[in-house]
């Protein structure tokens, strides 16, 4: 067993030679050397001089691409509905064909509006990042997100236009398609029984997430590790991602409790773009620039009563809150209604509170391999390190559960 350093990293081992002539084995060996140089080199950059240069032309890239399909990584299953806009977090893409034909070019400003406004933020983020936060920004981080979030993009467009997946996916969208609709609402109440309800679901998804080794050590803990958390360093989660882009199945249930309530929105008119706005307001939830003006201004602050503001959300990331894993509270996406319900709800302080995970070397965002794989990694360790009766709570137990040999990696 090699030695760890202070991190609970093992050191970095020396670039590989070239193998040269030899045989397989040199080949197989030097990959390997190869492999564990990728794993634990980190992306740093010197403030100054060429990678400083460097640095800055990488930054801008990764922000271009952050930026550019970040609506449409997030709402993958516009792709295959081209002609639809969201509406709402929680409630599956408008077909603009359903709507009254006036209302369908003010549909489509209001979603230019709200991408241009959530560039407008992330740029904001990086702006005013210190002036916030009291730290230079995270670059590497950013960097090391977009890569991961890029190649996330990738596999997700791959799921989408795999033919043996879309067959597979044509059956669930069958399936959906035989849910009946209870009850004929119109409009916008049933958009926002929809969301309501939606939200409900997304809620307790979310706090099983947190409760569960599962989920939360396979998914979830992604979406939590950053302790530079904004609006460009926020993960998505590759499980969820790929089911997202695969068929808008961020949940399995929400396309079937919007169905069930979303029937015809024909005549929601204006409410349409009242659901926009809001979701604008709300969806950049990750941002630092957002949280220091919703600290300082009553009316956003007030809004709380009923939204997930930016900084109900960012309060959920918190270190501050108890909680061996960082997070208690705050489970909702889009509406406080079920934390207020459920005893969850936590006001936001007025400074902008740490993030990421309680363990520091668990923030493993600046490798996007180790980032990606260790958490994979390290449940496949404890699963072969331990007696197979302690299996079911290695996988579903408790998240404060420890098996009793644990695994050497970090999360
Ligand atoms: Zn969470
Ligand atoms: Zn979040």
């Amino acid at each position: 067993m090699e030695t760890l350093d202070k991190a609970g990293r093992s050191p970095i081992p020396p670039l590989p030679q070239h193998c040269g002539s030899g045989g397989i084995q040199r080949f197989i060996h030097a990959t390997k050397q190869l492999l564990l140089w990728v794993w634990h080199s980190d992306i740093e950059f010197r403030r100054s001089g060429w990678p400083a240069m460097l640095l800055a032309i990488v930054s801008v890239a990764c922000i271009l691409l952050g930026l550019l399909p970040q609506d449409v990584i997030s709402n993958f299953s516009s792709l295959k509905n081209v002609d639809s806009v969201r509406i709402f977090y929680m409630v599956k893409d408008l077909m603009l064909s359903q709507v009254e034909s006036s209302m369908v070019g003010v549909l489509i400003w209001a979603s230019i509006g709200r991408a241009v406004f959530g560039i407008f933020i992330a740029a904001m983020d990086v702006l005013f990042y210190r002036h916030v936060t009291g730290r230079p920004y995270d670059w590497e981080s950013m960097i090391n997100i977009s890569l991961v979030n890029t190649f996330l993009a990738a596999a997700a467009l791959f799921a989408v236009f795999n033919p043996a997946i879309r067959e597979l996916l044509g059956y669930y969208d069958q399936l959906i398609a035989h849910i009946p609709t209870l009850v004929q609402l119109n409009g916008a109440l049933a958009l926002l029984i929809a969301a309501l309800l939606g939200d409900f679901a997304f809620y307790w998804s979310h706090r099983i997430c947190h409760s569960t080794r599962l989920f939360w050590n396979l998914s979830h803990i992604y979406h939590h590790r950053n302790r530079s958390l904004n609006l460009l360093t926020c993960s998505a989660e590759p499980p969820t991602m790929l089911l997202a882009a695969a068929g808008g199945l961020s949940l399995l249930i929400l396309p079937l409790v919007t169905k069930l309530f979303t029937t015809d929105v024909h005549n929601a008119g204006w409410a349409l773009v009242v659901f926009i706005a809001f979701d604008a307001l709300t969806d950049p939830s990750h941002s630092v620039a957002l949280y220091y003006v919703e600290a300082r201004s009553w009316p956003l602050r007030a809004l709380r009563w009923v939204f997930v503001t930016v900084g109900v959300h960012y309060t959920h990331h918190s270190r501050d809150v108890e909680g061996k894993y960082g997070t208690g509270c705050n489970f909702g996406a889009r509406m406080t209604l079920w934390d207020r319900l459920f005893g969850t709800y936590v006001e936001p302080p007025r400074e902008i509170p740490p993030t990421g995970l309680f363990d520091p070397a668990a923030d493993t965002c600046i490798n996007p391999i180790r980032y990606l794989f260790s958490p994979y990694l390290r449940m496949a360790q404890e699963l072969r390190q331990n007696h197979p009766r302690h299996w079911p709570r290695i996988l579903l137990g408790s998240t404060d559960y420890e098996p009793p040999v644990p695994s050497k990696l970090s999360r």
